[in-house]
């Protein structure tokens, strides 16, 4: 292990989803602002190589990287948070561990010994961790351990951070984030459930250097020397996280909490003071979600929003944060609906209440569900001039609505929804086509980062503040605007103002200001690209236009 290189393991007790991901995104902002190269990895214990073949319901967002990997929305708060750019080494999977251990063994890279879950597993992750910190020369590796403590799933990673502590004492800390309930029966915060996760933990050879105590309130003196005493832990050492209303707010209170400092002390990190500079500046970012004053109201048409009897956005994290952000350059708090793509199909008559919203996005999707309702939609928002903003399959509804409705054929789909249709404008790629005849579904969509040209002068071209430039934006995806119906559809007005630099793939499709105050659509996925200090030009320029939209 590298002497300089500290690592911060950030695990979870009682339940998931109280914002691990969100705290060690903020410890990360932290130390960066001290001046350190920080990284972060993401583990997530599923069998999957990928989120890429989950259903988003069943996951959430699949946040595509740079290189084209596709991985949890946690990796995207890394980014947005720690302004990173991360690539596959700093994602694992207990799959992807498991499938290069078997692959090195079939290559006798174990030299014919007995290949064992332990120590080998751990053995594997460990590698990873520190090849993920040796290639971002960083002084300090966040990584991030999914579930809570006490599922089966995460017991080898547990183990690997354990071994990793025993060979460097001194350079490896724990962070637990736990959940201390307050029953409403009860009304009074109880520690017992994070007693048991602290001794589940400790169970796996951990002692966790620093609690951060999530719950609904404030945690108090009482319960913080109960925890203390019984969990074996320095009273200073546990902090109170309570909710908050805006997740930007958490790296400042954890700074008033002075967890740098403590994570600095314990881990022997040697830093700089903290860079108020930079600090002001997220200050000031975090002050716009508190400004309810002037609004903005942006319907997002989807359709992955429904886990059992509960609705969740989740799917759709990116594009909500790309909204925020350049609403919040603009001075502008947004109020964001989540509409059901599927409702427009089965109740038209509903279309007449999107003219409520200054904006309408339609974000990336697949399958046929809730498609005839999103073309509905388009043809709303083109004719009653309402900013419209498509991404991925967004745009390629952009695509059908205009071949149907202005070039009139009646058919026009995408090969994705009806393979019979006579005028396919939407059609699989052609290094698509191997891949679905094989079914080879996984990592197998264009992804990642690839180049686009600006054409001079078009809205999208503007946005980027850049007179016919290139841009580098994210993708997913496996259908294209068909080249036989490209001369046709501009010919009948729609702009292709972004394409491919051999000119052959569509990336952006737009309608030109003297039509349409915004109507864009792209190809590739914005979001991606967007944070929190510095919002995405497309979202700005879309958000600039919803605002216009709304002074009307
Ligand atoms: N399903 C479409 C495709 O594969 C769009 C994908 C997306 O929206 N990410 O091309």
């Amino acid at each position: 292990m590298s002497k300089q290189t500290k690592y911060i393991f950030v695990v979870g007790g009682v339940i998931s989803g109280v914002g691990k991901g969100i705290t060690a995104s903020s410890i990360g902002l932290i130390l960066k602002n001290r001046g350190l190269n920080v990284t972060a990895v993401k583990i997530d214990a599923y069998i999957n190589i990928d989120a890429g073949t989950m259903n988003p319901t069943e996951h959430g967002e699949v946040f595509v990287l740079s290189d084209g990997d596709e991985t949890d929305q946690d990796m995207g708060n890394y980014e947005r948070f720690m302004e990173l750019s991360l690539t596959r080494v700093n994602y694992m999977t207990t799959g992807r561990v498991y499938q290069t251990v078997i692959n090195k063994e079939r290559n006798l890279g174990y030299k014919g010994k007995n290949v064992q879950v332990v120590p080998d597993i751990p053995l594997e992750v460990i590698e990873r961790i520190k090849k993920a910190g040796t290639l971002a020369k960083a002084d300090v590796v966040i990584i991030e351990i999914g579930g809570t403590v006490g599922e089966y799933e995460n017991i080898l990673f547990l183990e690997a951070a354990r071994m990793m502590k025993l060979e460097s004492p001194k350079d490896v800390i724990f962070v637990m984030v736990s959940y201390l309930p307050t029953p409403g029966k009860l009304g009074e915060m109880k520690t017992k459930p994070t007693q048991h996760a602290i001794r589940t933990l400790n169970a796996s050879g951990i002692q966790p250097d620093i609690l951060l105590a999530r719950g609904e309130t404030k945690l108090d003196e009482k319960r913080k020397e109960k925890l203390s005493i019984l969990c074996n832990m320095f009273y200073d050492r546990i902090i109170s996280a309570p909710d908050v209303d805006s997740i930007y707010d958490i790296p400042l209170n954890f700074e008033n909490e002075k967890l740098g400092d403590k994570i600095c002390a314990i881990a022997g990190i040697v830093s700089k003071k903290l860079d108020t500079v930079s600090w002001n500046k997220w200050k000031n970012f975090a002050k716009h979600a508190h400004n309810g004053k002037d609004t903005v109201k942006i319907a997002v048409i989807g359709k992955y929003f429904e886990t059992g009897d509960f609705m969740l956005a989740d799917s759709y994290l990116s594009v909500i944060e790309a909204i925020k952000y350049s609403s919040y350059a603009q001075n502008r708090k947004p109020i964001i609906s989540w509409l059901n793509s599927v409702d427009y199909e089965n109740h038209p008559a509903k279309l007449k209440e999107l003219k409520k919203y200054d904006g309408i996005v339609v974000p990336g999707g697949f399958g046929s569900r809730g498609v005839e309702g999103n073309l509905k939609v388009v043809k709303f928002a083109r004719e009653n001039k309402i900013p419209y903003l498509g991404l991925c399959y967004g745009m390629q509804m952009m695509i059908i609505e205009y071949a149907r409705n202005i070039l009139g054929l009646k058919d026009a789909n995408t090969r994705e929804v009806n393979p019979n249709s006579k005028n396919m404008v939407i059609d699989v790629m052609e290094s698509q086509k191997e891949h679905l005849k094989n079914n080879l579904y996984g990592g197998s969509m264009r992804l990642g980062a690839y180049k686009a040209v600006l054409a001079p002068g078009s809205v999208a071209a503007k946005a980027y503040g850049n007179a016919g430039g290139e841009i580098l934006e994210r993708h997913r995806h496996r259908y294209e605007v068909n080249p036989a119906f490209i001369m046709d559809l501009e010919r009948a007005g729609l702009i292709f103002s972004g394409k491919s630099p051999d000119g052959k793939l569509m990336e952006i499709a737009e309608l030109p200001k003297n039509k349409h105050p915004f109507f864009l659509g792209t190809q590739f996925h914005p979001e991606f690209l967007a944070h929190p200090l510095n919002p995405h030009p497309l979202f700005n320029a879309f958000i600039k236009a919803c605002i216009n939209n709304k002074k009307k």
